[in-house]
């Protein structure tokens, strides 16, 4: 095995979506806030494994305090800034709801956060049927001041039952470290 983060250790952030009173999108069994969580458990798990440094936001089921879902992004964006440190890059996990877009997102302008989303774009595209790479308006990637490469990603949607299967959140986690690892070496 290679070790990938041997100079120096790299920092990351993982935010795994909604949380709490917040669920996110639901589709029968499938809730958005619980498979997050799950992923981004498993993203943890591998860049530890290799070396890095991971801070979530949230590795329980919590919301942040806001009184609605707007208001509680506002507070994860604050608990972001003043709690954790500086590092080379944040990736929040979403899963889409029923129509919606696949893939890697990247605030408009930001030109270190749109090749970190390519990058995470062509790892993943091996393993889903349709990934895309999508310029976007978010308050996590806008607002966020502790890292300059941030993406958020739709692993898929929600009525997707697989997404809540060991094996294919394993092989979404594999792909996103992947993507982690290409552009942070
Ligand atoms: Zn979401």
């Amino acid at each position: 095995m290679v070790v990938i983060y041997e100079s120096t250790r790299k920092k990351i952030i993982l935010d795994p979506g909604h949380g709490g009173k917040f669920p996110g999108t639901v589709e029968g069994g499938s809730i958005e806030k619980n498979i997050v969580l799950q992923v981004s458990q498993r993203i943890r798990t591998k860049l530890v494994n290799e070396g890095a440094l991971v801070y979530m936001t949230r590795t329980t089921d919590k919301d942040f305090g806001g009184t609605t879902a707007g208001t509680d992004i506002n507070n994860r964006v604050a608990y972001i800034n003043n709690n954790i440190p500086a590092s080379h890059a944040l990736v929040s996990i979403h899963v889409n709801a029923i129509g919606g877009r696949i893939g890697s997102f990247y605030q408009q302008n930001a030109t270190a956060s749109k090749t970190f989303a390519e990058t995470i774009q062509r790892a993943c595209t091996p393993w889903f049927d349709v990934f895309g790479c999508y310029s976007a308006d978010f308050a996590i990637l806008r607002d966020t001041t502790k890292a300059s490469a941030k993406s958020l990603i739709e692993i898929g949607v929600i009525d997707d039952y697989e997404l809540n299967a060991a094996w294919k959140q394993e092989r979404i986690a594999s792909a996103i470290v992947d993507g982690i690892r290409n552009y942070l070496s």
